[in-house]
Order: structure tokens, then C-alpha cells, then sequence
């Protein structure tokens, strides 16, 4: 092995290649190039190949990770990308989107870094294994050996279910896919910007599981088009995997009127546009100042959708410091590179829609219809608070005012109401996401599970595949431990009475 690996002494870390953030101002295209094969198996090559491989530990799948580095740096990637598709369903995905400085590369996780000689970069090597694989044609549709006459509903197409359905046809059960969108991909497909994660890239995996005999239903809303009555009726099994899209609320004078668009409607709209769903972005930035209330990568997607939308100033602004962000360090680096201003340590007090020219007790301000007045003040960092973050405090008569023309709420979301969307059959806890039992995750009802940002609140994309594939295990142990007769017989009562009028 020692012939091959450990290189990490002689070979730099080294990322692909980023293109320049003049040209990537310009388009909606990712923002690294792709590694070359060389690249890739002399980076792989660094891996010490540790006894106990903490990044292994730290990734949420639990990726084989030193083996599929070793076969990359020996060159056997059909072998790498069969070891890396055996634990996820998306690993091109995850390689583009994880915050690995967050999970598989962060300090705890690399012996490399905690050496000084910097982390391996997992991510970028498991995206080239698999984009490797589309190319060679490695990747197959997982059709079942065997089909089973269950039918299973799965609602909602994002990372969650879409991982769900993937593992429960492999089973073999037929599996009913249904979404409100047209497309399958969730928040992989209308909320996460083209320049971190290009369309197409999610378009073939949706392409996946119809060639492996997923059935999508696009266009059908829970609680509008159908009910979960409806849903468990026609199925064995309901999986519910609607994510989190409740924007938290702005809690200013003036956020009440408007003043503020929500981060998910601003990027849903700009997504929609770009995927050709909608003629125009439904809110454009073009020609305007923007700020971006929040600091997590909701707000870092927001400001740099902000500045491909042609604003002529984009600022964040955050109540905390850069070290307290609960964004990705590497997303702030990639925003302040693309002309992002952040106003660190200051939070709003009011957003007024007054002119600014009188706001600022200036004659000379332009475009007065529509323009917001942010009013901030700075803060500082008092002692951690409950979640062992620091608490920021407004600094007394440090007040200043930003004039926009458009305002971005990315507080953050919470999970919508499921008893409301279930009329009244699935509860919520304490902390406002789904209920469901720890163990078989599913809800209080029989047969009905829930899984992903529902269940988790807003978490990653790497989690919810995780919550879909440990799902769908749930799901087959239900549907294989309970009798089949017994299960028709408890479908027409498996809701509660009092919802089925
Ligand atoms: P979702 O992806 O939200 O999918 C839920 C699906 O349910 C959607 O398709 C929705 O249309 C559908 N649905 C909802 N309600 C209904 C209904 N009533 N009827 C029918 N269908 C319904 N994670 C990362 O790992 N890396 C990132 O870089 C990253 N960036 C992000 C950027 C933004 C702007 C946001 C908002 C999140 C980001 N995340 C990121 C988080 C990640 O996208 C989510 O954690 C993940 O998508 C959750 O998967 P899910 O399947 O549970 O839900
Ligand atoms: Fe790292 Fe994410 Fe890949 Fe796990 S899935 S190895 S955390 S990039």
C-alpha cells in the first residue's frame, strides 16, 4: 500500500480547479472544474489510510471512504465508484454539496489536517468516481430481482424520498412517487442554486429511478389533491418526506408588510425560471440593491443568485461574527469573491418603506417608489447561550440604515404542520417537526412514516438520504412482518375515523 498511498507529504492538497468569480458572475454553471484522472489519483493518494478512519465515523453514511480513495489512486475506479454507491444513493451529489468542512474534511475528522498537511479532498474524489461512472456507463437503474404486489406511496421527491424510493423498488414493491412540483429533486432541484449543484445532475438520477420502474406523480399537493386518507387507501405503505418549508418569521416593524420576501420564494422562483417552468424570475434582483437578512447558505445562495440576477449591490447581513456563522466558511469565501459585502454583527430593527432619500437625509437618492430602508444596529457577542452559541446584544446608539430595494428573509424554516396537512392524523413534537417513533420512524398511524427535513427540520441533503434509506429498511420490516391480508384488512381503518369525513 505504502507505495501508493500516504503521499500526503509530497502532494499538496489541492481542490479543482475554481474558474474566476468574474465568469462565474455570469452564469448559473458550478464553479469547480472537474478533476482529471491524474489529479484524482494523485489527491486519493494522500489518504494515510488511518486504522480508524474518522472521517468515515463523521460522514452521515458512513462511507467506506480510504477504500474508495485507495482504488482511485490505483486507478480501479470502477471498483471505487461500486464501493461508494453501496452506502449512497447520490455520491456525485454529496461530492458537490456536502459541507465537508463540516463533516468528512473537517479538522476532527482528517489526521491530515490535525498534522498540518491539510484534509484530502474527499468530496471533489467521490464527485469525479461517480461523474466517472455516468460517463462509463457504470451507472445502472436498480430494477428488483423480484416484484412484490405492495404498493408503496412515497410523498414527497426530495433527497429523502427520492432514496427511499430507490431502496423500496430495489425490493421490489411498486412505488408511487408523488410531488407538487413537475420535477423530482426537491430542494436538490428548486431551492440549491445550478452554480452549487447543475440541474442535469439531479435530472439523471430522476431519469434513474423511472428506468428502474418508479412511478412519479408530479403536480399532486398533500392536502390539496390528495389527502392521506386517500394516499393509504390505494397503498400498504405511506412514507411522508415533505421537508421544511415554513419561513421563519422576521419579527421587525415593517417585515409585517411585505418588506421582505422569503429566501425560499425568491430561490424556488429564480429555479423554476432557470428550469424553464416560469418566463420570467418572479423576483428579480436586476438593477437592485439587495440585502440578505440570515447567515446560514440559504442567505449565501440568496446573495449569490442576487449578483447572477445583475443586483448592483448585494449585502448580508448577520448578527453574529464570521467565526459564529452557521454557514459554510467555503460558501462565504465563494460569495465575498463574487463582490458579496457582509455587514457582520448587526441585525435590523425595522425595514420602512419610505423613501430613502428622506431616510437617509439625502436629496440626491434615486428610486424612491419601492425602496426599503433597513435600519440596523451593530452587536456584540455575549456569553453562549442555551445552544452554546454566543448571544449577540444590541450595542447602544450604534444604528445605521441600509437603503434596498429588495429585502431577503434566510432566517431559516420550520416544518409545516402536519396535522394540518393530515387533518389531524400525524402529530408534531415539541420541537415542531413530524412525530414518528425513533426506532420504526413511523407515525402515530399504522403504516404511515415520515422521514428527512420533516422529521429532522432543516438538516442536509446528506441526512435526508441517510433518513430515506433507513426508511425504506423500516418499511420493508412492516410490510414483511405484517400479513398481507392483515394489511388490506387495516387499510380502510388505519386513519383515524374523524379524519376520513
Ligand atoms: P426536500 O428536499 O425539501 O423535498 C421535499 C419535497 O416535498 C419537495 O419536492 C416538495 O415539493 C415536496 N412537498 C412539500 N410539501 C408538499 C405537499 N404538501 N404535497 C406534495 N409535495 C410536497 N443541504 C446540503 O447538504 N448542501 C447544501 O448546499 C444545501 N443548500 C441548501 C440551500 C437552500 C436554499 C436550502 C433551503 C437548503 C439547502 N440544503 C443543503 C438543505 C437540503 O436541501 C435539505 O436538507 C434536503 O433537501 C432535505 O431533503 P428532504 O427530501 O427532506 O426535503
Ligand atoms: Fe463527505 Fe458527504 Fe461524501 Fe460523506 S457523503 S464522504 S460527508 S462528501
Amino acid at each position: 500500500m505504502a507505495d501508493r498511498m500516504q503521499k500526503y507529504v509530497s502532494v499538496g492538497r489541492k481542490t479543482p480547479e475554481k474558474r474566476s468569480a468574474e465568469e462565474r458572475r455570469n452564469d448559473q454553471r458550478e464553479i469547480y472544474r472537474d478533476f482529471t484522472p491524474e489529479a484524482a489519483a494523485r489527491q486519493a493518494s494522500r489518504c494515510e489510510q488511518c486504522g480508524t478512519p474518522y472521517c468515515q465515523i463523521f460522514c452521515p453514511l458512513h462511507n467506506n471512504i480510504p477504500d474508495w480513495l485507495k482504488l482511485t489512486a490505483e486507478g480501479r475506479l470502477d471498483e471505487a465508484y461500486a464501493r461508494a454507491q453501496e452506502t449512497n444513493n447520490f455520491p456525485e451529489i454529496c461530492g458537490r454539496i456536502c459541507p465537508q468542512d463540516r463533516l468528512c474534511e473537517a479538522k476532527w475528522a482528517c489526521t491530515l489536517e490535525q498534522a498540518g498537511h491539510g484534509t484530502v479532498t474527499i468530496g471533489a474524489i467521490e464527485r469525479y468516481i461517480t461523474d466517472n461512472a455516468w460517463k462509463e456507463g457504470w451507472v445502472r437503474p436498480r430494477r428488483p430481482r423480484r416484484e412484490r404486489p405492495e404498493r408503496i406511496a412515497v410523498l414527497g421527491a426530495g433527497p429523502a424520498g427520492m432514496a427511499a424510493a430507490e431502496e423500496l423498488r430495489a425490493l421490489g414493491y411498486q412505488v408511487h412517487l408523488y410531488d407538487r412540483h413537475a420535477r423530482m429533486g426537491g430542494l436538490m432541484a428548486y431551492g440549491i442554486p445550478g452554480f452549487k449543484l447543475e440541474k442535469h445532475v439531479v435530472e439523471r438520477r430522476a431519469g434513474l429511478l423511472l428506468a428502474a420502474g418508479v412511478r412519479f406523480h408530479p403536480g399532486v399537493t398533500l392536502g390539496k389533491d390528495t389527502t392521506l386518507v386517500g394516499l393509504r387507501r390505494d397503498h400498504e405503505a405511506v412514507v411522508l418526506a415533505f421537508g421544511a418549508y415554513a419561513a421563519k418569521a422576521l419579527d421587525v416593524p415593517g417585515a409585517e408588510r411585505d418588506h421582505a420576501v422569503a429566501a425560499l420564494d425568491y430561490l424556488i422562483g429564480s429555479s423554476r425560471h432557470l428550469l424553464g417552468e416560469l418566463p420570467a424570475p418572479p423576483i428579480d434582483a436586476v438593477g437592485k440593491r439587495v440585502v440578505v437578512i440570515g447567515g446560514g447558505d440559504t442567505a449565501m445562495d440568496c446573495v449569490r443568485t442576487a449578483v447572477r440576477q445583475g443586483a448592483v449591490a448585494v449585502t448580508c447581513l448577520y448578527r453574529r461574527d464570521r467565526a459564529n456563522m452557521p454557514g459554510s466558511a467555503r460558501e462565504v469565501g465563494h460569495a465575498e469573491e463574487e463582490g458579496v459585502a457582509f455587514a457582520w454583527q448587526a441585525q435590523p430593527e425595522a425595514l420602512l418603506g419610505v423613501p430613502v432619500d428622506v431616510i437617509a437625509g439625502e436629496a440626491t437618492a434615486l428610486k424612491p417608489a419601492g425602496a426599503i430602508a433597513v435600519h440596523a444596529v451593530r452587536t456584540r457577542l455575549a456569553a453562549a447561550g442555551s445552544d452554546g452559541r454566543r448571544v449577540p446584544e444590541p450595542v447602544p446608539n450604534s444604528g445605521f440604515v441600509l437603503q434596498a430595494d429588495l429585502v431577503i428573509n434566510a432566517l431559516g424554516f420550520s416544518v409545516e404542520d402536519a396535522a394540518a396537512l393530515t387533518q389531524g392524523a400525524v402529530g408534531m413534537t415539541e420541537r415542531a417537526t413530524v412525530a414518528i417513533d425513533r426506532r420504526s420512524m413511523m407515525t402515530a398511524v399504522p403504516g404511515v412514516f415520515a422521514a428527512g427535513d420533516a422529521v429532522r427540520g432543516p438538516s442536509l441533503v446528506v441526512w435526508a438520504i441517510r433518513d430515506g434509506r433507513d426508511v425504506a429498511t423500516q418499511v420493508h420490516r412492516y410490510l414483511s412482518a405484517t400479513p398481507r391480508s392483515q394489511l388490506r384488512a387495516m387499510r380502510p381503518d388505519a386513519v383515524p375515523e374523524k379524519v376520513a369525513g
